[in-house]
């Protein structure tokens, strides 16, 4: 029997719809899904694997439902780098960032509540909202990606909604948020109805600026979203986490499932943030080459949007897909996010970042 998913009696808001989803292609270049190009250092695999070893001789238990030791070892780092004090209460940790956001969805949004993002943004909020049955609400960007402040106001008074994401560096722009920005959005956010601020800081160490952190401070409905899945290097892993208010990570326990982070990502995790300092080394290598890659694609003739994130999004083109399709034919998989005329190109290793400019010169040859 032939049956496909419209047969099923799947929920009506996910009629038609179509699954998150990068092409996973097999090129020699692969700069399209944000990752960081360096693999783990040799001796954080050995104490990965230490760790994992002592982990598995308790695989008959279930883990530290609260994950109490990981989550005190990420609130001494985003107090090392964050510029605000934060302790375990303050921090939450879930299989990957995606999933911390699901949770503060499951928790504050819902049948019946919405949630804005100002878009272009990345696209999981949406989604996610979608799969929490909560309502998606569109809000508006500046033609250079910056947030319309006063159009942002606008919408989140006539809209009232009850979650607001503020993506800082924002996918797939790589435009930071200034905070008297974010400060001006709770705001408005709170005048309208108590509502719950998500700052998805996924990017956040690759930023010339800083983290929002000290902004929770006074501020018990911001929350503060994070992932080990770009600076430190660990996509693979699927941890990400979150810094608010006491209140908010309590408040999260009542929709994660029990010991929903295994053991073998609590043990792994561990080992990674043991290694903090090495990780953040390539961080800064990776910003001097995204920092280069902007320079060249300006030189090259590209319009090049600012960017505070590990990648960078160039245009103009008339037709980006076929722009994306002659940089795939010469090797090198980039991200065509939807943004008319524009692509998006994570910064890779120097070798890769000189293979895409390559194939970038080519293709301005061809389309001056
Ligand atoms: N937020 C933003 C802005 C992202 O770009 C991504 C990953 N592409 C995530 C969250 C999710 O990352 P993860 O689930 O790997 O932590």
């Amino acid at each position: 029997m032939n049956i496909r998913i419209d047969d099923l009696p799947v929920r009506d808001e996910l009629r038609g719809k179509s699954p998150y989803g990068a092409p996973q292609l097999d090129v020699p270049v692969r700069l399209n899904t944000n990752e960081n190009p360096y693999p783990l250092p040799e001796p954080l695999v050995e104490r990965i694997a230490e760790r994992v070893r002592e982990a598995a001789r308790h695989l008959n238990r279930y883990p530290d439902r609260d994950a109490v030791e990981l989550r005190t070892r990420l609130a001494e780092y985003l107090t090392r780098t964050g510029g605000h004090r934060v302790g375990l209460a303050n921090v939450w940790a879930a299989n990957g960032s995606n999933e911390v956001i699901q949770q503060l969805l499951q928790t504050f949004g819902g049948p019946g509540r919405t949630a804005i993002g100002f878009e272009p943004s990345y696209s999981m909020h949406a989604l996610i909202a979608r799969g929490t049955g909560t309502g998606w609400i569109s809000g508006p960007r500046n033609d250079d990606f910056t947030i319309d402040l006063a159009a942002a106001e606008k919408a989140i008074a006539e809209n009232q909604p009850d979650v607001v994401f503020i993506t800082t560096p924002n996918n797939p722009t790589g435009t930071a948020v200034p905070p008297e920005t974010v400060v001006a959005l709770y705001d408005a956010a709170q005048a309208a109805k108590p509502s719950v601020v998500i700052a998805d800081e996924a990017y956040i160490e690759f930023s010339h600026g800083h983290s929002l952190l000290p902004l929770l401070e006074g501020r018990p409905h911001l929350v503060i979203s994070r992932t080990m899945s770009k600076a430190f290097g660990a996509a693979g892993l699927r941890l990400g986490y979150l810094a608010a208010h006491p209140a908010v990570v309590d408040a999260v326990q009542l929709v994660r499932l029990p010991y929903h982070l295994s053991a073998i990502t609590q043990a792994t995790a561990l080992a990674a943030l043991e290694h903090t300092d090495t990780l953040l080394g390539y961080v800064e290598q990776l910003k001097t080459e995204r920092d280069r890659l902007v320079t060249e694609l300006r030189a090259l003739g590209y319009e090049v949007t600012p960017s505070d994130a590990n990648f960078v999004q160039f245009g103009r083109f008339d037709d980006a897909h076929e722009a994306w399709q002659k940089i795939l034919d010469r090797g090198v998989l980039v991200r065509d996010n939807g943004v008319p005329g524009r692509l998006r190109v994570t910064a890779g290793t120097p070798e890769e970042n000189d293979a895409f400019l390559d194939a970038v010169r080519e293709l301005k040859k061809e389309q001056p």
